[in-house]
């Protein structure tokens, strides 16, 4: 495994990897690795002659009062554990090497930012969008694999592709979850002990609302239900919980085509994200 520091090695590299006439897929991920991240990793590598993964905690992501400071780094276990799965190149830049301090250009995802997520961080999306539009100039990856674990990000990037004519094709992974259920995050290992017991309810409170609409209880009903079992069970707030068409993330008057219920709920400072489809 290649370990590169600088776009202009990164360059060269893919330029090699390119005039051989090989395929790169491309897993940009923020460190702190677990196995959805491998999962995707995996993903890439059957697709691909070559795997990139990019570690990088983009600052643009995080608001003032997040985490961005305090969020979990491990780069030298994520490099060993990089290297034991066979990752071709490790991208793993300085926060001034992405954006000098000259850096001025900024990405507007536009309404689709602006909901679910986007409600309590309005910017975030943006600079998602920003970064992956940059790794990408970077990496030229024929295939670019994300999480379902961030559903509505896969959504924006495939817009982002679509937008902006990047030739990649945008392929996902479903979420790998611990085996009570609580999705893997890297932002699992703020919760403590008794927090973890509870972080798995918000799977099950998604199965739940899976089969009480799969039996036509109406909507609102269902999501007000369970918005009181999260609270009541222990989590702190619920920023969101709601059910949207799978393929647009609108809003879902009847529940006619695939959706998916998306939600986001506290246990104490750390938010939690999860998402579940419905198939009809
Ligand atoms: P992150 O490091 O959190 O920015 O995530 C990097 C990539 O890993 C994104 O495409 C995420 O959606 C994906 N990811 C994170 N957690 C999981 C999970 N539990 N299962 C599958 N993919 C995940």
């Amino acid at each position: 495994m290649q370990t590169i520091r600088t776009p202009s090695v990164l360059r060269q590299m893919v330029q090699s990897i390119k005039a051989r006439g090989k395929t790169i897929g491309f897993v940009p991920t923020m460190g702190a690795l677990h196995q959805g991240h491998l999962s995707l990793i995996d993903i890439a590598k059957k697709q691909c002659d070559y795997c990139i993964t990019s570690i990088f905690v983009n600052p643009k992501q995080f608001a003032a009062h997040e985490d961005f400071e305090g969020y979990p780094r491990d780069v030298a276990t994520d490099l060993e554990v990089l290297k034991s799965k066979q990752v071709h190149i490790a991208f793993i830049p300085q926060g001034d090497v992405i954006y000098p301090e000259d850096f001025s250009i900024h990405i507007a995802t536009g309404a689709i930012g602006q909901v679910l997520e986007g409600v309590s961080r309005p910017h975030f999306f943006d600079g998602v969008a920003l970064i992956v539009t940059k790794l990408f100039h970077l990496v030229q990856p024929d295939v670019a694999v994300f999480g379902e674990k961030d559903y509505q990000q896969l959504h924006i990037i495939r817009q982002l592709v679509k937008d902006f004519n990047f030739p990649v094709n945008i392929v996902s992974g479903p979420i790998v979850r611990e085996e009570d259920g609580l999705a893997m995050s890297s932002r699992n290992v703020y919760l403590v002990p008794m927090q973890r017991r509870v972080a798995p309810l918000l799977y099950r409170t998604l199965e739940k609302i899976r089969v009480f609409l799969l039996r036509d209880k109406p909507v609102n009903d269902v999501l007000a239900q369970a918005k009181k079992t999260l609270l009541e069970g222990g989590f702190t707030k619920v920023d969101y919980i709601e059910v949207r068409d799978a393929h647009t993330l609108a809003p879902l008057e009847s529940l006619t085509s695939s959706a998916r219920i998306l939600a986001a709920a506290y246990l104490g400072n750390t938010r939690l994200l999860d998402n579940l489809y419905i198939e009809f």
